[in-house]
């Protein structure tokens, strides 16, 4: 799920060490004033690569999101942002693009420390962010709805495109700004008024955009931030009458939550969820290249990436080769620090994380799986005070079985065999996810074949992981509801209004009367 493709090879940038604290302080934003929580809640944020202190942030409850909210609908109400032409709202966010890559640095420095994951990594995040604000804004302006034939001279007809209204944003920890981004660039295009919560665990971004929001010129109540956990804040958003859409990214279990406290008020809701990608290698596949994608796959971000290459479901006669080799590759990748110019990956989210990935690991062997390489923490004294697990695979995994069928969200590569192309096909939809899936060979027709019939929402053919913005991203299944990025993902933030008219309007006498 991100553009990882394009930097093999690139060196890491030397790197500036030690922790700051970029936002602490005032770090909600309701109504275009910067307060503290009401009831005076805090929360510290420490780095998962080594436990030390990034910031310590507001910590929000239901009245302070009620507040923010009531700013959102006054704001919404009043037109502030709805009744401003689209292009002017496209021009914002060119101008917030451009904030982004003139600060950069900053940002991907907060990204990095928030969430252990390596500084240029972050940095390649911040391309993509900004690309995503540059394209939203491209394109708010471009479609303000079409004129339906009427089949009369005497009516005329058009459906036009409306803000939602205030929308309710709720997003994870793995990407954080880029989720954020994938949200509220469409958001703010579309004329929509909203309340922000990203993950407790990673804020800092999150702040730094809200800033940027108001230098780029957005209204005060327009955008507001609340910080604090789901069941506090995030809760709040999606079951509150006076929220319009609620747009969720994270994990299934949550997102059932967030459908179901939606649905008393009939909100619209928007899920991006959690996904259990195939990666299918046929043994006509380039085979050093199926080995290379196959571990960035899974292991880029310690797999903590939703449309992970998880599954490795590879033809019998390759079978042995090449799992061979992707354990033997994935012992020599180099784990560290966001700030480790010699670091390949890093570390977990948490130290909870890291506990239900070692737990996943440890049914997968108790239900029959072969661990082939990794399964544990790695020993050193520099993993210490970190969230580490080291690259694992797991072989021999049976359809069905929990391993295939439940997401890790760490580096846990599985591995299934199959027969023929029938066979690969059937064994990569039998998920109840259906986010992203890819297929290796060098077989054009059969790529095509295969990725037509794979019942997921994006597919690559002898690649992984690149996304556009001007391409529509979502899950099948249940990997979610609607689409973000491409036209579909602005058409999220709008309604559509049939407008008709009678040009010759006169009684109609459908009823006689006298
Ligand atoms: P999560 O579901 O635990 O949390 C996501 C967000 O929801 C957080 O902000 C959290 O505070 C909030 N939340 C938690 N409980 C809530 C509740 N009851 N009501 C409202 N909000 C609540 O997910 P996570 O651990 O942060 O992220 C990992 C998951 O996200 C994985 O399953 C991953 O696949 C998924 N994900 C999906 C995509 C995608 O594009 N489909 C992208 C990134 C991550």
């Amino acid at each position: 799920m991100q553009s990882m493709l394009h930097t093999d090879g690139t060196p890491v940038p030397a790197h500036r060490s030690g922790s700051s604290t970029p936002n602490s302080g005032r770090t909600l934003l309701i109504d275009g004033e910067w307060v503290s929580a009401a009831a005076g809640g805090t929360r510290e944020i420490r780095c998962p690569a080594n436990g030390e202190p990034v910031a310590t942030v507001d910590e929000a409850d239901r009245s302070d999101v009620e507040r923010a909210i009531a700013a959102a609908r006054r704001a919404f109400a009043d037109g502030v942002w709805a009744n401003t032409s689209a292009w002017q709202r496209g021009d914002l966010l060119i101008r917030v693009a451009d904030i982004l890559v003139r600060d950069k640095d900053e940002f991907a420095r907060a990204e990095s420390l928030d969430t252990g994951k390596r500084l240029v990594e972050s940095e390649y995040d911040m391309d993509d962010i900004a690309a995503c604000f540059r394209y939203f804004g491209k394109i708010a302006g471009t479609d303000a709805g079409h004129v339906v034939d009427t089949g009369s001279p005497d009516a005329i007809s058009r459906v036009q495109y409306e803000p939602v209204g205030v929308c309710g944003l709720i997003t994870p920890w793995n990407y954080p700004l880029l989720q954020v981004a994938w949200k509220v660039a469409p958001a703010i295009a579309a004329g929509n008024t909203f309340v922000l919560k990203p993950s407790e665990l990673t804020p800092s971004t999150a702040i730094l955009l809200m800033r940027a929001l108001a230098e780029a010129g957005l209204p005060a109540g327009v955008g507001n931030l609340v910080l604090g956990t789901g069941a506090e804040v995030g809760s709040v958003l999606a079951e509150h009458p006076d929220i319009d859409l609620v747009s969720f990214t994270g994990g299934l279990h949550t997102g059932r939550l967030i459908s179901a406290a939606a649905a008393p008020t009939v909100k619209k809701v928007a899920l991006e969820l959690g996904g259990k990608n195939p990666n299918i290698v046929f043994s006509d596949a380039d085979f050093d290249t199926a080995v290379d994608y196959a571990l960035m796959a899974v292991f880029l971000h310690s797999g903590q990436v939703c449309s992970a290459g998880a599954r490795l479901i590879v033809q019998d006669d390759l079978h042995d080769a090449l799992v061979d080799e992707i354990v033997r590759r994935a012992e020599q990748i180099r784990i560290g620090g966001p700030f480790d110019d010699d670091a390949e990956t890093g570390p977990l989210i948490s130290d909870a994380h890291l506990r239900k990935v070692e737990d996943y690991v440890a049914k997968a062997i108790a239900e029959g799986a072969v661990l082939r390489t990794g399964g544990s923490r790695p020993d050193g004294e520099k993993y210490a005070n970190g969230h580490y697990y080291l690259p694992t695979v797991l072989d021999e995994v049976k359809q069905g079985s929990y391993a295939v069928t439940e997401e890790s969200f760490g580096p846990v590569l599985t591995v299934e065999r199959f027969t023929d192309e029938d066979d690969a096909v059937r064994i990569a939809n039998d998920t109840n996810y259906g986010l992203a899936g890819a297929v290796f060979t060098s077989d054009p027709g059969r790529a095509q074949r295969v990725a037509n019939r794979l019942r997921h929402g994006t597919i690559w053919i002898n690649d992984f992981h690149p996304y556009l913005p001007q391409a529509e991203w979502g899950g099948f299944k249940q990997s979610g509801i609607g689409r973000e990025l491409g036209r579909a993902g602005l058409g999220e933030y709008q309604e559509a209004k049939h407008v008709y008219q009678n040009l010759r309007p006169g009684p109609q006498n459908w009823f006689g009367g006298e």
